[in-house]
Order: structure tokens, then C-alpha cells, then sequence
């Protein structure tokens, strides 16, 4: 590579690192039969294991036995990958019957699945706003990178409110033109803060100025509701809002994103994003081990009871060590740490002296000052896990901040 281009990356990563924001990958070498233990080598290359306590795996289907099972046997049976875009070889029954199982799940006319969430949102966002030339997005400050993405791939104006804000919200709508195209995109439960959307009043609101909604489900689904529909869902708002998007990738605990809205949507999606067309489908075994997933936890209402239960556990043991953490009505606790080389060295003596793993949440994911530790319990963490995490962070935290 030639100096210039050298220089010129070296200076960014300097300035990253600098700033306490390089990205640091921790190996997590995840056990399905001891999770939420896992595996890795410190430093010196000793073998070690933690307890990992910022995994998504929320109701720990990536290891249920009957999810595996599909998947094996799936991929004994189509093979491994699918090796074709969706239009070009790329579709199987499971992929079918997997969107039919979402729109299902959250009682909408059709689906369509992506290769993950972040790519659903942005492809839909950037082919929902070329289909209105005159379109205002109208974004919540604290939207995902995916959304952000998605907005600005459409090339339409974005305004942005102010987070969950519905005055402001509305401050907005009323200043636009009554005739002009307005979406409004917001998260039900933000992925860091999990803050849970007024979801009744934003619907409210877009039906008085005619607009159209899209939500982003990525951390409700499979976790709110009686069968695992979302906030939307728990609420029975599902049929006013008018795109949903999920993720299979945490509660499901597979791979993959999708939307569901009703045929037509689907249809104008289905045929021009790029996103969904020009890349190869998810593969069958994915797709059927996905099926048997969320089959399994719509079903299991007690599943999500026993999950807030321990969310619940977890908070009340916080709380008793003095611990603060931000207050929702989600599942998502975050403990606020301030800045970014403190939370990074709170995060590192967790590992390697007590065997914790709450990866460092640093700018850009948060704002600058904003630097916090994430915590999600999963159905596997157990109280004495709880309370070892717990014990630890309070003496490191007294220790460092
Ligand atoms: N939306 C939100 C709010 C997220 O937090 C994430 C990922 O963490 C995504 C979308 C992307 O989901 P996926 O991992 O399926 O790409």
C-alpha cells in the first residue's frame, strides 16, 4: 500500500485509540453445554473461562437441544449452504415457511427475511423512501446504526426527534405539509438504554398526520407478549403499526432479520430491495432450525416469565449493593460509567480477575460520556452467577471510578 494511504489509516486508528474507542474483539469460545461459560486464552496464552453476561442469547435457543437437532438434520438433508440469491435458486420451502411463521407471530399478511436485521432495516428504509420522492423521515435520536444507515441510503431529508419525546414528535409532524410522504422510525425497546417506546402514542400520532411507521422489534421480540410478538404485540398495536422488523439472532437464537407488514408492502420490498435480492439467501437449515425456534417460544409463555423474573433477581441484587443502573421498563440494565478508558479498565480487571465478561459499551454505540457496561442475564445465568457478578463489579467499580 503505498505511504499515503498507510499514513492516512494509521492516523484514524491512532485517533481511535487515543480516544479510548478502539474496538477490542474478545474471544468468546461459547460452550452449548456449559453456556453462559465460555472459553478463551488471557494475554499469555493461559487457557481460561468466564461467565458471559452481554450475550443476546436470551432465552438460550441457540443451544436448545430440538433447535440444534433441526438445524443438523437440515443441513444433513439440503446441505449447508443455499448457494442462490432468492430469485435465482435461492428459495426452499423452509425459507417460505419461515416468513410465514413471522408474519404469523406478529399477525401481519406476509414477511420477508433477510440475512440479518441490520440489513433489513437498511434495505427497507433506503427502498421504502425511493418509493416517495418527497418523503421526511422522522427518526428518534437514538436509533440504531442500521436505521441511521438505512435513512441515509434513501437519500430523503431525516429530522430527528428527540428520544421517545412525543411533544417533540408532534412539533415535528405539525410543521411538515399535510400532503407530503412522512415515516416516522423508532425502536420499541433501545438496544443500550432499553427504554421502551411510547409505542400507543407515536401510532396515535402518525394516524393524525398520515403517516406511515416503522418499528424496530430487534430486542422485544421473542421476549414481550404472550407469545413473543414484541411490545407491539404485547399491546395489541400491532395492526397500527405498519412495518415491524425483528431479529432471529437473539431471543430465536439463530441467525437472520426479517420485516413483516401486510401483501403489498411486502410484494414492493420483496421486488426492489437490494438487500433482499442481491445477495445469497439464508441457509435452509438456518431457516428450519429458526422455524422450530420461534415455534418453541411462542409457545413457552413461562420462559419469558421466568427470564423477567430473573431480570427482576438481578436488579434487586444491584440495587442492594448500591449499584446504580438505569431504570425501564425492558430487560436491558445498564450500568453508566461515564468515560470511555474507565469502562474499559472496569471491563478488564472483570475478566481477568474475576472470570465476568460485560464488554465495554464506548462511543459511537453511545454518546460521548455515555460509556456504560451492559448487563443481560440470560435463562442459564443462575443466582450464584448473579451474585458473583454482582459482588465483583461492586468491589471493581469502588476501586476505579
Ligand atoms: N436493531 C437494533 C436495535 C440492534 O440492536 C441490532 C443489533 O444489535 C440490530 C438492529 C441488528 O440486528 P442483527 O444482529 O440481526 O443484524
Amino acid at each position: 500500500m503505498n505511504a499515503h494511504y498507510r499514513q492516512t489509516i494509521s492516523d484514524k486508528l491512532d485517533t481511535l485509540k487515543q480516544q479510548g474507542n478502539y474496538r477490542y474483539f474478545q474471544d468468546v469460545n461459547k460452550s452449548a453445554k456449559h453456556f453462559p461459560r465460555f472459553y478463551f486464552d488471557d494475554e499469555t496464552g493461559k487457557k481460561k473461562s468466564a461467565v458471559n453476561w452481554c450475550s443476546n442469547d436470551y432465552l438460550c435457543m441457540s443451544i436448545h437441544e430440538d433447535v440444534i437437532s433441526k438445524l443438523s438434520f437440515t443441513a444433513h438433508h439440503s446441505g449447508v449452504g443455499s448457494s442462490g440469491t432468492r430469485n435465482i435458486s435461492g428459495t426452499t420451502g423452509y425459507h417460505k415457511q419461515l416468513e410465514e411463521s413471522v408474519a404469523n407471530l406478529h399477525g401481519k399478511e406476509a414477511a420477508i427475511i433477510f440475512n440479518s436485521a441490520f440489513l433489513a432495516n437498511l434495505s427497507t428504509l433506503a427502498t421504502l423512501g425511493r418509493a416517495f420522492s418527497d418523503a421526511v423521515f422522522i427518526s428518534d435520536e437514538r436509533n440504531h446504526a442500521s436505521i441511521i444507515e438505512g435513512i441515509r441510503s434513501s437519500g430523503c431529508k431525516k429530522i430527528v426527534f428527540k428520544h421517545n419525546d412525543v411533544q417533540h414528535l408532534e412539533e415535528v409532524l405539525s410543521a411538515l405539509p399535510a400532503e407530503q410522504s412522512k415515516i416516522i422510525v423508532f425502536e420499541s425497546v433501545y438496544s443500550i438504554s432499553g427504554n421502551v417506546a411510547p409505542v400507543q402514542e407515536i401510532t396515535a400520532l402518525a394516524k393524525k398526520y398520515n403517516a406511515l411507521t416503522y418499528i424496530d422489534e430487534v430486542h422485544a421480540v421473542g421476549l414481550y407478549g404472550a407469545t413473543g410478538a414484541g411490545i407491539a404485540g404485547q399491546q395489541g398495536l400491532q395492526n397500527e403499526v405498519d412495518i415491524i422488523n425483528g431479529t432471529f439472532a437473539k431471543a430465536f437464537g439463530t441467525l437472520g432479520g426479517y420485516i413483516t407488514t401486510d401483501a403489498m408492502m411486502a410484494d414492493y420490498l420483496r421486488s426492489f430491495a437490494s438487500g433482499f435480492i442481491f445477495t445469497t439467501s439464508l441457509p435452509p437449515a438456518i431457516c428450519s432450525a429458526t422455524i422450530k425456534s420461534i415455534e418453541l417460544v411462542k409457545q413457552n409463555n413461562e420462559w419469558r416469565e421466568q427470564f423477567h423474573g430473573a431480570v427482576k433477581k438481578l436488579r434487586a441484587l444491584l440495587a442492594d449493593k448500591q449499584i446504580p443502573f438505569h431504570t425501564n421498563a425492558s430487560h436491558v440494565t445498564a450500568v453508566h460509567i461515564g468515560d470511555n478508558i474507565s469502562c474499559k479498565a472496569i471491563a478488564d480487571r472483570l475478566l481477568n480477575e474475576f472470570g465476568i465478561y460485560l464488554q465495554p459499551i464506548n462511543p459511537p454505540t453511545v454518546k460521548e460520556g455515555e460509556a456504560c457496561l451492559r448487563i443481560t442475564v440470560t435463562a442459564k445465568h443462575t443466582e450464584s452467577d448473579m451474585q458473583q457478578m454482582v459482588n465483583a463489579l461492586s468491589i471493581v467499580m469502588h476501586e476505579t471510578v
